[in-house]
């Protein structure tokens, strides 16, 4: 499996493009923002001769799916995204609003995944795991065959999520995290919703926050 960062958006929110030698590829977070980020990603996506089948939400946060409208009018995807989620998305343009980033409202989701559904693209495979606590419908992207797990604001290089927002739970986020994710194979590269990268391993080591 590939896979492509790219920060996006006045709040600098990390979006993937993830595909295989089939070249059927998944966006997740799709968070452009400003037309040269939506240019920025359809140029990436056209010169990889990539074919969009999937557009996946590690959570509902309106940082995390401006992008979501482009999406559909360019490709047809509607977002997937945990049902407990649903509701920011529903909510998304009032927050960027509040937070001075006027979106259009996103369109609708179009599929709920849960804890342990299995996500297919190409020949490639990304398990759900699902870690409330930054918000009720939180969810990470795991492949054990490419050690790689995209985390979302769950899991940050040295931090985790901020639970100040509404129906945010520090301890359920903590717990699944122990529980959840640092149970995977110490070398798992972790991709995360904000910043640099890391690895299960220096989290488990290293992290403040999970001692
Ligand atoms: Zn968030
Ligand atoms: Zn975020």
């Amino acid at each position: 499996m590939n896979i492509k960062k790219f920060t996006f958006n006045p709040v600098s929110v990390n979006a993937f493009v993830l595909w295989d030698d089939t070249l059927e590829c998944v966006i997740i977070d799709a968070a452009c923002f400003y037309p040269q980020e939506e240019q920025q990603l359809k140029s990436f996506i056209e010169t990889n001769h990539l074919k969009p089948v999937k557009l996946l939400n590690t959570h509902g946060h309106f940082d995390h799916l401006m992008g979501n409208g482009f999406v559909e009018k360019t490709w047809g995807l509607k977002c997937e995204i945990h049902k407990e989620d649903n509701f920011l998305v529903e909510q998304a343009a009032n927050q960027a609003m509040m937070f001075g980033m006027p979106m259009p409202k996103p369109p609708k989701s179009g599929h709920f995944f849960e804890d342990g559904d299995v996500i297919t693209f190409g020949n490639s495979t990304l398990k759900v795991i699902y870690v409330p606590g930054h918000s009720p419908g939180g969810v990470a992207f795991y492949s054990e065959i490419d050690r790689l797990l995209i985390a979302g604001d769950i899991l940050f290089n040295g931090s985790v999520g901020r639970t100040d927002l509404p129906k945010g739970n520090h301890t359920q986020l903590i717990s699944g995290i122990l529980g959840k994710l640092m149970v995977l194979p110490l070398d798992v590269e972790v991709f995360c919703g904000h910043g640099l990268e890391t690895t299960i391993g220096d989290e488990k080591r290293d992290n403040p926050f999970l001692k």
